[in-house]
């Protein structure tokens, strides 16, 4: 698992220019609409090849002063129980204030390291008096300027030094990677809404001009799930004609980072020419995917609804037929818990691994009651078979004629292999290999 740094501090103080600053991006477009709430955000950066989780805590909420406190709290319970390490963060141009004197004093039953950040320190003359600060009985007080980039760097050194060593466990297969794609107003963002499990700001049409990527980080029945470029999402449905090609690109990004893919269709139109293409991608990159077909609210139905729609799915997108199908609602919430489960499934499968024995009784089995056809006029000699990765299940075989293998005969194996290790739906690769 990827350390996570939490940001604490008062409003104002800095902490999204400072979240912005370590992203190495422009301030994110939704900090830029004035009098919205603003999301708690996380983002994975990574910084001399260390990746850590970022998280701002601020802005939960426009702050009124009796409601400041309440919030501080709020804020700080949560860097203590979610952040391995804190940036406590207070304004040298206000000074020391009775809020950051209160938030300290929480911070201070932490068993965790804390920074201590004084940010706006622009120039030589806020660094001298930055010294009341310490009348908090820190021993280490940073001081930065988040806007202008001083100090960053040396915070940077200090904090990447304390995190914990990365310990050999299992460190991705903790997190399940989540992209949502599919054309604009599918429906996108209002299922990551559904999925984050409360209402999130979408985001103003005019402000679509900067392309910052956030990842979200969610649990849903103690697992973790990192929802890829949620703010991308966001935006994508509002995005114009122009700006619809770069959409495309961002699902491309989205895709290559993600294990499973939810490819979203919209029930009322059925199955376009950019669906396809998205989900072709999906599949030729090798990712977990899942087809959700959303709006599912607007359809008159009868019995025979469902399975026409499982037709059309299954016939616009051949090469998936691996993929299950999910009919949903993001207006009302209809089997939404379902998509969960689906790609609980499905990551199950992508990172699956069988046993070598297991796998040539299964594949002997498979050439020997089904023989290759000739190639060349000779005949194809199979010798064994290795997985060799997950992520998607991938499988070495070494056989006579690796270059003549048919592609129906390899289908074959592929769906022999499916059936008997329950890979039913994840992509499956065979890579044959020479061997005399
Ligand atoms: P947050 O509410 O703590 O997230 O604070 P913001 O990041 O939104 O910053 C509040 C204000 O302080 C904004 O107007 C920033 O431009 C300004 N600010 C942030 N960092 C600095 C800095 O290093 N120097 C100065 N002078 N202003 C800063
Ligand atoms: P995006 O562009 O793919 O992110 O799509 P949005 O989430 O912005 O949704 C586009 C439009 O479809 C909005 O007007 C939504 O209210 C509407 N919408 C989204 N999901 C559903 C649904 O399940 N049923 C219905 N009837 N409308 C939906």
């Amino acid at each position: 698992m990827k350390p996570i740094v939490a940001i604490v501090g008062r409003p104002n103080v800095g902490k999204s220019t400072l979240f912005n600053r370590l992203l190495g991006h422009r301030r994110a477009i939704v900090d830029d609409l004035p009098g919205v709430t603003r999301d708690r955000n996380y983002a994975t950066i990574t910084r001399f090849d260390k990746p850590f989780i970022l998280i701002d805590t601020g802005g939960f909420e426009p702050v009124t002063e009796d409601r400041l406190l309440q919030q501080m709290r709020e804020q700080s319970r949560l860097a203590m129980e979610e952040a391995d390490v804190i940036i406590f963060m207070m304004d040298a141009r206000s000074g020391l204030t009775p809020a950051d004197i209160e938030v300290a004093t929480m911070l201070r039953r932490v068993k965790k390291p804390i920074f201590y950040v004084v940010n706006k320190v622009d120039g030589e003359k806020l660094e001298n008096e930055s010294a009341e600060f310490y009348s908090l009985g820190i021993e280490r007080l940073h001081t930065i300027s988040a806007e202008h980039n001083r100090g960053i760097i040396d915070l940077m050194e200090e904090l990447l030094d304390v995190f914990p060593e990365a310990d050999a466990g299992i460190p991705d297969d903790e997190i399940t990677r989540i992209a949502v794609v599919g054309r604009p107003n599918v429906g996108k963002s209002s299922l990551v809404n559904r999925l984050l499990g409360f209402e999130r700001m979408v985001a103003n049409p005019t402000a679509g001009t900067t392309r910052d990527s956030v990842d979200t980080l969610f649990t849903c029945n103690k697992k973790n799930y990192l929802l890829i470029d949620t703010a991308g999402i966001r935006r994508k449905g509002k995005t114009t004609e122009k700006l619809e090609k770069y959409s495309v690109v961002d699902s491309l990004r989205s895709i290559e980072r993600a294990d499973v893919v939810l490819v979203v269709l919209d029930a009322e139109e059925g199955v376009t020419e950019q669906d396809e293409r998205i989900a072709g991608y999906v599949h030729e990159a090798g990712r977990g995917c899942v087809f959700v077909v959303n709006k599912w609210d607007t359809l008159e139905k009868d019995n025979s609804t469902l399975g026409v729609y499982v037709d059309k799915v299954r016939t616009g997108f051949k090469y998936l037929a691996y993929a299950p199908i999910v009919f949903v609602s993001a207006k009302t919430g209809q089997r939404i818990g379902k998509i969960m489960t689906t790609v609980d499934e499905v990551m199950g499968q992508y990172i699956h691994r069988v046993t070598t024995s297991d796998l040539n009784r299964v594949f002997s089995e498979a050439t020997d009651t089904h023989h290759a056809p000739l190639a060349h006029g000779r005949r194809v000699k199979f010798y064994f078979a290795t997985q060799v990765a997950t992520r998607p299940p991938s499988f070495v075989i070494f056989t006579n004629q690796p270059d003549s293998i048919h592609f129906s005969y390899e289908r074959y194996l592929v769906n022999r292999f499916r059936e008997a290790f329950g890979f039913d739906g994840v992509p499956i690769r065979l890579i044959f290999r020479g061997r005399e």
